[in-house]
């Protein structure tokens, strides 16, 4: 996702979220002039808009970023001064008062000890072919847990319901008399407070503060992938806690084994119990999806909208809600509700993505990053299966995506011999016929490759 269709969605949500004075008021001029990675820099017109929005909307921006985006980290504000004179605030209509509290929203209201958001239930989630298996299992869970399936492995493409599904397993045990102690726990998470423990000497500590939980959920487990000292403390945890019967949930984008630099003995663990995997919801399931989300807003939708949402926007369950929130904005600025005609304008972006193009730079970038792997080491003179499995997949993705020449190809990778091309690249193709894992990496690279 480009830096103007990032400031989109934030405005988009923004936009629901707060009156159109006020909308008007601190969003108007401002953009995205900078992202490096973990850090987003928001240009503004003035010093009175970048007051007001550090201190009243960050927290929203941020989350609202980090759904989209979960590697940004911090937000900071710039004045540009070409913008200084031309917009000053505009005047706030009298009879809308601008909101001087900081925005609440259902999603901030973290629960602090089990650190689980409410809105994430089991009400709520919709259930079709593509997550039923893993529906039941984490059903089963929440009933039983400890004794049903441990640990419970969920993994699936990104924005299908994962978090969701975990968070709703959290939320039921939680809600139950028998006060379980529930903990959810990004891996991101996990990772930096192993690191900070193991720097600050306070392991021990860090220790003690699992020994009594009861369910332990730890959310897109692959990031632990090459963290050595966080799989050495995490497979003591899993241990101590799988020993007592406790509860252990993980969620990742891929299976265990497909997890790279995963010390063997905490993929064994992983492997454990059940494994499940949430894929795309069908047509259907999708229609259905949106009008669990409108009844929730409390909105209603005319069928012919809700079929060419549900007929046009299949990459994922975030997706469908992103298109349905553009068309509530509309709703609620116009106060009135979309013709198809209109619709349709406004779910261009959604339905035309822009990133149905990608690039070399792109797909070496991506397939690195998957196998994590430093870019470099793609293009080494080795034989070792850790090197030579993604420069195949990259060298598939560059002859099948790109349409590259063989031998095109063959010079990008240091002058090989091109028969060595077209070697990886019929491997792979007669691989993934056969082998479901390799598949499913695949298409999780796809879909970053073609994603901002
Ligand atoms: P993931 O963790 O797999 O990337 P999330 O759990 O964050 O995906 O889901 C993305 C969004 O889609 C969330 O707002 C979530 O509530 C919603 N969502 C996903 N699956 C479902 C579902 N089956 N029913 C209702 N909402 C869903
Ligand atoms: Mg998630």
């Amino acid at each position: 996702m480009n830096n103007s269709d990032l400031w989109q969605s934030v405005l988009a949500q923004m936009q629901l979220h707060i009156s159109k004075a006020n909308f008007a008021t601190w969003f108007q001029n401002t953009e995205i002039s900078e992202k490096d990675n973990e850090k987003i820099v928001i240009s503004v017109p003035n010093a009175f808009s970048k007051e007001w929005l550090s201190n009243k909307y960050y927290k929203i921006m941020l989350k609202t970023m980090r759904d989209i985006d979960n590697s940004i980290k911090e937000l900071a504000f710039v004045i540009n001064p070409q913008t200084l004179k031309t917009s000053l605030p505009q005047s706030v209509k009298e009879n809308e008062k601008i909101e001087t509290e900081q925005l609440k929203f259902d999603e901030f209201k973290i629960n602090k000890e089990t650190n689980l958001n409410p809105r994430y239930t089991f009400e709520n989630f919709v259930v079709g072919s593509f997550n039923d298996l893993a529906y039941a299992a984490g059903l089963a869970v929440s009933e039983n847990p400890g004794y049903a399936y441990n640990p419970l492995f969920i993994y699936g493409g990104v924005g299908l319901g994962k978090t969701h599904l975990i968070q709703a397993i959290g939320n039921k045990i939680a809600s139950d008399p028998k006060k379980k102690k529930v903990k959810y726990i990004p891996s991101e998470k996990l990772i930096s407070n192993i690191v900070a423990a193991i720097r600050s000497n306070t392991m021990e500590a860090f220790k003690a503060s699992l020994a009594p939980i009861d369910v332990l959920i730890i959310d897109d487990v692959q990031f632990i992938a090459g963290k050595i000292k966080t799989q050495q403390e995490f497979f003591h945890a899993f241990n101590s806690l799988y020993e007592k019967n406790k509860q252990i949930i993980l969620s990742s984008d891929r299976q265990p084994n497909a997890i790279p630099e995963l010390e063997e003995r905490l993929r064994s663990r992983f492997e454990g119990g059940m494994i499940i995997d949430v894929s795309l919801p069908d047509y259907e399931t999708r229609l259905v999806i949106l009008k669990q989300k409108l009844q929730e807003k409390n909105v209603k939708l005319p069928e012919d909208i809700l079929e060419y949402i549900a007929s046009n926007v299949k990459k994922n369950v975030r997706e469908l809600e992103g298109a349905l929130n553009s068309l509530l904005i509309y709703y609620k600025i116009n106060n009135s509700i979309p013709t198809l005609e209109v619709a349709k304008k406004l779910l261009k972006s959604f339905i035309f993505s822009p990133f149905d193009v990608t690039n070399y730079k792109k797909i070496i970038e991506t397939v690195s990053r998957f196998y994590n792997l430093e870019e470099k080491h793609l293009f080494d003179v080795t034989r070792r299966k850790e090197i030579v499995k993604p420069r195949q997949i990259a060298m598939f993705l560059l002859r099948k995506e790109l349409k590259y020449s063989f031998p095109a190809i063959a010079r990008k990778f240091g002058g090989k011999d091109h028969t060595t091309v077209i070697y990886a690249y019929k491997k792979i193709l007669r691989e993934v016929e056969e082998n479901s894992k390799l598949t499913e990496e695949l298409n999780l690279i796809k879909q970053r490759v073609y994603s901002g």
